[in-house]
């Protein structure tokens, strides 16, 4: 994977060891941004757009796989910050990539947003809530998800032989 051109966005006026306020916008750094050709493949012809869940019950643009290209791409440009507003667009993408199949275009959206969340984790500070929020999450979240497809058939069984 090649390292784009784009504009470094790096604070430097922060001392290495603080932590950035929340109110602080950054944009992304040079390790890894979305490879700016990936970004350019996509036409914004909204194919994806009925298949994505997020758009489809949040019902915004932003919200969509085209939105987040969108903003992928002024952030790539300097023309948007890695804020707050636009980090809830990412954080609301499941990672599902029900895009990248109806793409007509190929778009690797699964490239463009896997590069995304690193940048987030990187160069935008969390609150300290969602930051617990998140460690009280994450590392059970592979757990539950096993729990639940095993247990699933299991459950299933019981509640047939229950019925018959
Ligand atoms: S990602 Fe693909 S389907 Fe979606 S707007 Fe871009 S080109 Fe169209
Ligand atoms: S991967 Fe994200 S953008 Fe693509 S369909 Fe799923 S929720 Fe929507």
């Amino acid at each position: 994977m090649t390292m784009t051109n784009s504009p470094l966005k790096l604070d430097t006026s922060l001392p290495t060891n603080a932590e950035p306020s929340p109110d602080e916008e950054s944009g992304f750094d040079v390790i890894y941004p979305p490879e700016q050709s990936l970004i350019d493949a996509c036409v914004h012809c909204g194919f994806c757009l009925p298949t994505c869940p997020s758009y489809r019950v949040i019902g915004k643009e932003n919200d969509s796989p085209r939105g987040r290209i969108y903003l992928m791409d002024a952030i790539n440009k300097g023309e948007a910050p890695l804020s707050l507003a636009s980090v809830k667009h990412f954080d609301t993408c499941l990672g599902c990539l029900a895009c990248t199949t109806a793409c007509p275009s190929g778009v690797q959206y699964d490239k463009l947003i896997a590069n995304v969340r690193p940048q987030i984790q990187r160069n935008h500070p969390r609150s300290l809530p969602e930051k617990a929020l998140r460690q009280l999450i994450f590392p059970y979240f592979p757990i539950l998800i096993v729990s639940v497809f095993c247990l699933h058939p299991w459950l299933c069984t019981k509640s047939l032989v229950s019925q018959s």
